[in-house]
């Protein structure tokens, strides 16, 4: 089970942070992925936009190769039980673990204008949402990592109160490491809403994903041969591991290992890597949105495989905690 808020225009770090993940699972696991347009509420309440956003990313799901007849794919509203088990999981939830949230904290540093409860209590609806499937395995990046503890705390709060109802839920990802995708300018991760030119969106345009890649940081290169990269210059190298072929890393590592490495090339090549990784995305993005009767068709048949899932887990919830009388 796995989320992903409608807050923007997806990028490469959600593509290889989780959805990577989400396609390679479809055929191995019984799988729920959804919009998570109420977590989306804690930062952007205005809803105005936010239709054409969550259309926006359910296309870009579809797009990158998750399939709607193999997996629940629904918007996180459509399934009224999640506000149910949220109720009771702030029970459990204690106001100290909820304000040490370093999400949190930093929200509440861009926003001080809007410190609101939803915030504070966000991982305990992500718990909601990922336990609501009795979930094991949550595909997410390495910015979720705090929050899966959370969720497991919650879980585990929950089981011996009231009795053993869920798995243990673990962050996941095929290559066992959690992934971070690095902003372009090397300072912190890709996002969708803080510092746009530093990250490379799935609907850039060929011209601009180069223009990007063009302006990220490099240096004159290194003096002595098999010297540590600093961490602008690993950046580059990472961001070539995730889309370039392995002739091409191992000639530039050469390169750099031999300080004859020139990164006007190195750049020139990621461009056109990131380009041929990216447009075919973009272009099926496109059509897919066209069809607006498609994504409706896919939304509520997503949302009725999650409210079968999700009844038959609040039949539990209920009786374990006695409130059937
Ligand atoms: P969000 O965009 O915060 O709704 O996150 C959706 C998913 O993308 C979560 O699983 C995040 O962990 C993942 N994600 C977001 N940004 C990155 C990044 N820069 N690198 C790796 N994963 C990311």
């Amino acid at each position: 089970m796995s989320g992903i808020r409608p807050t923007g225009f997806l990028h490469l770090g959600n593509y290889f942070g989780a959805i990577q993940n989400y396609v390679k699972m479809q055929d191995e696991f019984e799988c729920y992925f959804m919009v998570a347009d109420l977590h989306s509420l804690t930062t952007h309440p205005d809803t105005s936009e936010l239709k054409t956003n969550v259309y926006r990313v359910l296309a870009e799901n579809i797009a990158c190769g998750l399939d709607p007849d193999k997996v629940a794919l629904y918007c996180q509203s459509h399934v009224y039980e999640t506000a149910e088990l949220y109720l009771y999981l702030n029970m459990l939830a204690y106001i100290g673990e909820l304000e040490k949230t370093v999400t949190f904290k930093d929200k509440v540093r861009l926003h001080p204008e809007n410190i609101n409860a939803g915030l504070l209590t966000y991982p305990v609806l992500q718990t909601a949402d990922i336990i609501l499937h009795r979930a094991s395995y949550v595909p997410v990046g390495k910015d979720q990592e705090q929050h899966l503890e959370m969720a497991r705390n919650f879980s585990n709060r929950f089981n011996f109160r009231y009795g053993e109802i869920f798995p243990e839920p673990h962050a996941f990802n095929y290559n066992q490491v959690l992934v971070k995708v690095p902003s372009l300018d090397g300072s912190g991760k890709m996002s969708k809403s803080e510092n746009q030119l530093a990250t490379l969106f799935l609907a850039d345009e060929d011209d601009l994903i180069r223009k990007k890649v063009m302006k990220a940081k490099t240096d004159n290169g290194p003096t002595e041969n098999n010297s540590d990269k600093p961490d602008y210059i690993e950046n580059i190298f990472g961001l070539m591991r995730l889309v370039s072929s392995e002739d091409v890393i191992a000639k530039f590592e050469h390169d750099y290992n031999h300080c004859v490495i020139r990164y006007g090339d190195m750049k020139k090549q990621l461009a056109e890597d990131m380009v041929s990784f990216i447009s075919p995305i973009r272009n099926k993005v496109n059509d897919i949105l066209n069809d607006e009767a498609y994504l409706k068709r896919v939304m509520q048949q997503g949302a009725e495989k999650a409210r079968k899932s999700a009844k038959a887990t609040m039949e539990l919830v209920r009786e374990a905690m006695g409130l059937h009388y």
